[in-house]
């Protein structure tokens, strides 16, 4: 993982920030976790402090508005005006369901950049996209839509028996070294946004234990904010979140929504990496992995010899 710095500051791809933790849809495999998280809104004061500590020595390319369902917060508004005038980022985006965009006022199409759409099979919008694409249009932001048909299993339900394995997960996961999905919560920055949730999550199923500072940087109390920011972003320690993840090698499954027991009782259904793994793509991610290495390796091997000839 590599990251740029311009102006005393760390550049990123993006930065994520939670505005719901739950979610009005509970679609199977969400890496979230939201249908399985209780209804609740972080503080806005906390975010505003948060992105503006942050704003000075990380910048992002865009800042991610997310959830659960960020709509449902009912101050979606403030958290965008907050997000533009700290400065954190080139572009704000909400990605979102949907279901509530209807309702979104002008002001919000004035504060956001781009509005992602997903879009889950059997789910009615309340209007149609187009009638959402112009609306977008004229405040100037952007109105993009995936089709969700398929999602790729994320979480296990116990952890991989296999250090290696799970080594080769969190090395190989784009979330956390191509897309850098870094999220912001609750004072701490997270490679990905698996570790804040985990716990609840790991609750469901019975399992203690898993304490997600260990996969966290605590930026609140950071003396040499810069330098601890950079220590944290290169370490290429494996998180141990990655323990109950499938990353970017998990096999992809239809898009359904979960049955409320299932939601209750999560262990009724075992998943284990044995049988979601998709041995190919992982073969062919680990091959990838190595591949870049011996080249970066040689490319340094490469500069150092012109350095000494000099
Ligand atoms: S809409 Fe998004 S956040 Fe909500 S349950 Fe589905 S995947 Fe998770
Ligand atoms: S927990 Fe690990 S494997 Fe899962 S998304 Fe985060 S970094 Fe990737």
């Amino acid at each position: 993982m590599s990251y740029k710095i311009k102006n005393g500051k760390i550049i990123t791809r993006s930065i994520e920030y939670s505005v719901s933790y739950h979610c009005n849809l509970r679609c199977s495999s969400c890496s979230h976790m939201s249908p399985f998280i209780p209804k609740k809104f972080p503080f806005i004061e906390s975010f505003s402090s948060d992105i503006h500590l942050l704003s000075r020595c990380l910048h992002a390319d865009v800042i991610r508005l997310i959830g659960g369902e960020p709509l449902l917060n009912p101050e979606i508004n403030s958290f965008l005006a907050i997000a533009k005038e700290s400065g954190i980022a080139d572009r704000l985006m909400v990605t979102t369901n949907g279901l509530l965009l209807h309702s979104m006022n002008a002001d919000f199409w004035k504060l956001v950049d781009c509005v992602l759409v997903n879009l889950y099979p059997g789910i009615r919008l309340k209007e149609s996209i187009d009638e959402f694409k112009l609306r977008a249009k004229m405040f100037g932001a952007r109105l993009c839509v995936r089709d969700q048909c398929a999602f790729r299993i994320s979480l296990v339900t116990s952890p991989h028996p296999n250090d290696w394995i799970t080594d080769m997960i969190f090395r190989t996961c784009k979330n956390a070294h191509v897309f850098q999905c870094h999220m912001v919560h609750e004072g701490k920055l997270y490679k990905c946004a698996v570790p804040p949730f985990l716990p609840e999550y790991l609750l469901k199923l019975g399992i203690n234990g898993y304490d997600p500072n260990r996969d966290a940087f605590n930026f609140r109390e950071a003396k040499d904010l810069l330098e601890a920011l950079k220590r944290f972003l290169l370490s290429p320690a494996t998180m141990d979140s990655c323990r109950f993840c499938l990353g970017y090698v998990g096999k992809p499954q239809p898009h359904h929504q979960l049955e409320p027991k299932l939601i209750a009782e999560p262990a009724l259904q075992q998943v284990t990496r044995s049988g979601n793994l998709d041995h190919y793509v992982f073969i062919r991610e680990c091959a990838h992995y190595y591949w870049s290495q011996a080249l970066a390796g040689w490319k340094g091997r490469r500069s150092r010899q012109s350095e000494r000839s000099l």
